[in-house]
């Protein structure tokens, strides 16, 4: 069950300012069966550090940029977080066993029941996902102690910077489709300025707009 990100540890200081990832992500990572949330014609890539597909021209993301962007969010045992891109529920597994409660949402319906479908199987009762577009946020459990977006937004949507608690952090990559991309940490401080920093350069799907059901 071990996913090898060996290969790209040498860059993570230059990413998060320490040499490795802290031991609670890894931890986590290593508890979560990743091959749960990949398709059944898939399962021999499961561990493989790369990106799968999931249907609906969508993707699992690459464990490495898991990893990395939950670190990112620097998230404490008591943290109430919301993701926006369910996709397949894998990062929320993860989420779910570092914060106190995740909310997640996902624009394509079908995906966002059958991720629900597999935390429930996986017996993460501390998620809450529904079919919902990011671009809004999620008002309604608002602030957050640390929020994700794993789909590339043109630009940070300012509902999730209102939705940030001070001293939280919003990890999400930014950019065009097709074109560069950066992973970006979105910090607001305790007197609620905020800053934002480029991590890397990332390839994401789309931070689709509308109503796709
Ligand atoms: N973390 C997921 C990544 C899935 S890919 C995983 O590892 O499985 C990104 C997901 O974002 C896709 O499932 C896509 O449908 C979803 N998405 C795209 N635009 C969205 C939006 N506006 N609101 C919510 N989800 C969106």
């Amino acid at each position: 069950m071990l996913i090898d990100i060996d290969r790209e540890l040498h860059y993570t200081r230059d990413y998060i300012g320490q040499s490795a990832f802290s031991e609670r992500v890894l931890t986590a990572i290593a508890a979560v069966p990743r091959h749960h949330f990949v398709p059944e014609d898939l399962q021999e890539a499961a561990y493989d550090n790369g990106p799968l597909p999931i249907g609906h021209g969508q993707t699992i993301s690459q464990p490495y940029i898991v990893a990395l962007m939950t670190d990112l969010l620097r998230l404490t045992p008591d943290a109430v977080v919301l993701e926006v891109g369910t996709g397949s529920g894998y990062q929320t597994a993860i989420l779910a066993r570092l914060a106190r409660q995740v909310y997640s949402l996902e624009i394509v319906a079908p995906l966002a029941a059958a991720a629900a479908a597999k935390l429930r199987e996986l017996g993460c009762r501390n998620v809450e996902a529904r079919q919902g577009d990011g671009y809004a946020g999620w008002p309604e459990h608002a602030p957050y102690d640390g929020i994700i977006v794993t789909a590339a937004a043109p630009y940070v949507p300012a509902p999730l910077i209102e939705q940030l608690k001070p001293g939280a952090r919003l990890v999400i990559p930014v950019g065009d489709v097709g074109g560069p991309q950066q992973l970006l940490v979105v910090e607001k401080d305790g007197d609620g300025a905020v800053s934002e920093r480029s991590v890397l350069p990332v390839a994401f799907v789309p931070l689709v707009k509308g109503s796709y059901k």
